[in-house]
């Protein structure tokens, strides 16, 4: 028996050190894969907009008299637009490596949702361009113990989605609604939506529905931050499609356990 014993706790040591193994590997290999998408990406990222701010630059300096007030403008506009665009990918990665890294030390605090809505949207005004916004928040939402700084990226990542994904003069809608046991939040735009098999990767690192679309250069690291985020707040974030017209629906949900004060037992549905 003993020996019997022995033998089956000798293939048992072995089956976990391969499945060590085999985890090491897939580790390795999965390491590998987010190193070279890393790498493309960047170089992609990075050079496209310096190339446009290097481009626009030489032209103001070499040729800026020959210029009408306009299309200076023009020019200064670009550069100003794709150095914002740079600023917000190096954001993103170092939001990416704290995350990673769990360097992330949540400050957590009474957030008022139309308020951590008002502010992202103040932030990200310049790039809503001709967007339409309208803003449904019930009034009596409860507060939520949020780390409203890592709140308010999240919603500026999907709303700079939302407004570079969908036609200039577009609706983008923000809603919520809420009830003892939890809050959604929503983003809905009017752009083409995402295809239903894409709804789960759109949260992977680097993944990029339209890989070819440079007009909408982006990072793929948007909405991973945004779960990522989420997760991390205690909440959930998907993804799905708008069944009354064409666009993208993004859903937070906070439970119960993320609000400031417990809701009564008693209180009504
Ligand atoms: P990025 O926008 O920088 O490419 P994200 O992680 O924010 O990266 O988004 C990943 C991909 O999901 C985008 O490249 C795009 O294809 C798709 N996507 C995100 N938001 C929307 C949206 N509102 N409408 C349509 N597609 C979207």
């Amino acid at each position: 028996l003993l020996a019997a014993l022995a033998d089956q706790a000798a293939v048992a040591i072995e089956r976990i050190r391969l499945t060590t193994e085999m985890d090491a590997a897939r580790l390795a290999a999965e390491t590998e894969r987010l190193r070279s998408a890393l790498l493309s990406s960047l170089s992609h990222d990075l050079k496209t907009p310096l190339a446009s701010i290097t481009g626009a630059a030489t032209s103001l300096r070499q040729y800026g008299e020959l210029y009408d007030a306009a299309a200076r403008e023009e020019l200064a506009a670009t550069i100003q637009g794709e150095g914002e665009r740079l600023s917000r990918f190096v954001a993103n990665l170092l939001d990416m490596t704290r995350l990673k890294a769990g360097g992330i030390v949540l400050k957590r605090e009474p957030v008022d949702l139309s308020e951590a809505v008002g502010a992202a949207l103040q932030r990200i005004q310049g790039l809503l361009g001709e967007h339409r916004v309208v803003v449904n928040l019930p009034a009596d939402l409860p507060m939520l113990d949020l780390d409203v700084v890592l709140f308010e990226q999240v919603l500026v990542n999907l709303l700079d989605n939302a407004a570079k994904y969908s036609p200039p003069g577009s609706w983008i809608a923000i809603s919520a609604a809420g009830d003892r046991r939890k809050v959604e939040l929503t983003v809905s735009d009017e752009g083409p939506g995402i295809p239903a098999e894409e709804l789960e990767r759109v949260f992977e690192m680097f993944h990029r529905v339209n890989k070819g679309d440079r007009q909408r250069a982006g990072t793929g690291l948007g909405l991973s931050i945004c779960r990522g985020f989420v997760e991390v707040l205690g909440g959930t974030i998907r993804a799905a499609i708008r069944t009354d017209r064409s666009g993208a629906v993004f859903t937070i949900t906070f439970p119960e356990a993320v609000f400031t004060v417990m809701p009564r037992e008693d209180a009504a549905e």
